[in-house]
């Protein structure tokens, strides 16, 4: 059974997020959404709500997880016993990151590969700062943010702008 493990902050989930997960679930028996409990950053949205928040967007998938972690994802996928870690790429700064996270959890667990995914190239320019940037701003963000918890999304920017 192939078990994959697609770690990161979602705060908030995108469609760019969402575009990985949908093509990671397809090729992988199950697929775990792995949030990560910031230690050194600040979210916008607690562990909690991104987790629920994910969970609003994938509802009826069965094959698909999500779960959150902290310390070390190779301790965590070890206790998941999972053997793949997804990752997507939009530009080169994410290359950069990722390739230093890949070798060094190599380096921690050879028989754990991490994948990598491009990105949609809708998607290419999206992040979730550009989403909390934008509806901090009141804009519009029909078009990167899954329906389903658009209104959550806008609402947490509106709680405390007076
Ligand atoms: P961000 O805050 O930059 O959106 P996350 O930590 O939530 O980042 O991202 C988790 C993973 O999802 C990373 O591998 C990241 O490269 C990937 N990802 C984020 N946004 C996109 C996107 N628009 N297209 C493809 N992959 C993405």
């Amino acid at each position: 059974m192939k078990v994959c493990v697609y770690p990161g902050s979602f705060d908030p989930i995108t469609k760019g997020h969402m575009d990985i997960i949908e093509r990671a679930s397809k090729i992988f028996d199950r697929l775990i959404i792995a949030v990560l409990v910031n230690s050194n950053k600040q979210a916008a949205f607690s562990l909690d709500e991104r987790v629920d928040l994910i969970k609003a967007c994938i509802s009826g998938n069965p094959n698909i997880e999500v779960d959150s972690f902290k310390g070390l994802l190779i301790d965590y996928m070890n206790q998941k016993k999972a053997n793949v870690i997804v990752k997507g790429l939009r530009v080169v700064t994410d290359f950069e990151y990722e390739f230093q996270m890949a070798l060094l959890n190599k380096n921690l667990d050879a028989d754990i590969e991490t994948i990598f995914m491009m990105t949609n190239s809708k998607y290419s320019y999206l992040s979730s700062s550009i989403v909390r940037e934008l509806a901090s701003l009141g804009a519009n963000i029909d078009e990167f943010v899954p329906e389903i918890i658009k209104n959550r999304v806008l609402d947490k920017f509106r709680v405390g702008k007076g």
